[in-house]
């Protein structure tokens, strides 16, 4: 397992990999590796031949208010949980290996962000199309691992292979949650001890919704207000969005009578979290 740094080394690794006639996979993250990143590497290291972990707190896909600087980083520890499961490069470049003087390129999308975190986080899409399809571009894998938790990016990431014709297979995995439920995020480092107890409404919630549409509730109003009512009694939570969407574009609907999302981004003092569950799951 090797730390790369340069997007030529990525290439060349690559490339003699190709010439073996080895598949490749690829799991992009922004570091500080847990158990759902694992699970990705996991699945990539079952499917392929190799597997390579792109490493990088991307600063397009933050807003000027957000956590870009105190978001944690610890490469070394990434190296060795990368090198437990099966990974083979780890992709670590500095900002301005990505993002040369005078970068002008972007890849976005109007359609699937204008919901969601896409509301709150308004230049966040543009700034995830724009890092994975350069990712996609340095590493050219044949397939490229997201995790369901991240449940608008992983329909956005579809939507764009799909659109821009990239021959990259995308693949989906399960959320992966701490005993508790609380799924597992690198952003759950900054919650205090108080607020990791306050973040169990997000899962209790989510399990809460899970068990409605389990038990045949189709009216979103129902499924959604109860929800809300078990976040807003937790006084440490302030809700962003409580929400059940169409699967497919994103857009709220107001009966679950196709298959649809429902997502939830709760703030936990000032860490904000998200959680969610497709119906098609329950
Ligand atoms: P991040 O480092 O947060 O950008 O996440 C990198 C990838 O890991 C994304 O595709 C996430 O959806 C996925 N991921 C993060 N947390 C989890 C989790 N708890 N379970 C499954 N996948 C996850």
């Amino acid at each position: 397992m090797r730390v790369v740094k340069t997007i030529d080394e990525v290439r060349k690794q690559v490339k003699e990999w190709r010439a073996q006639g080895l598949t490749v996979g690829l799991v992009p993250t922004m570091g500080y590796l847990h158990e759902g990143h694992a699970s990705l590497i996991d699945a990539s290291h079952r499917d392929n031949d190799r597997t390579v972990v792109s490493d990088f707190v991307n600063p397009m896909q933050f807003g000027p208010t957000e956590d870009l600087e105190s978001y944690p980083r610890d490469i070394e520890r990434d190296a060795a949980l990368v090198e437990a499961h099966g990974g083979d490069i780890i992709f670590n470049p500095e900002p301005s290996e990505m993002y040369h003087e005078g970068f002008s390129s972007f890849v976005d999308m109007n359609v699937l962000t204008q919901e969601l975190c896409g509301l709150s986080r308004p230049v966040h899409f543009r700034g995830v199309c724009t890092v994975v399809s350069k990712l996609f571009n340095i590493v050219q894998p044949d397939r490229a691992y997201f995790g369901k938790k991240d449940a608008q990016q992983l329909a956005v990431i579809k939507h764009m292979v799909d659109d821009l014709n990239m021959d990259i297979q995308i693949i989906g995995c399960p959320i992966v949650r701490e005993k508790d439920g609380l799924a597992k995020s690198s952003r759950n480092t900054y919650l205090s001890p108080d607020e990791r107890k306050a973040a169990l409404v997000l899962s209790q919630a989510i399990f809460m919704g899970m068990d409605m549409v389990r038990k045949g509730e189709t009216n979103v109003s129902a499924i959604t207000d109860a929800m809300k009512q078990h976040i807003s009694a937790e006084p440490l939570a302030k809700i962003d969005y409580v929400k059940i969407v169409d699967l497919a574009t994103m857009q709220q609907i107001t009966d679950i009578d196709r298959p649809a999302l429902c997502a939830i981004a709760v703030y936990i003092g000032k860490t904000r979290l998200i959680d969610n569950f497709f119906t098609e799951d329950v």
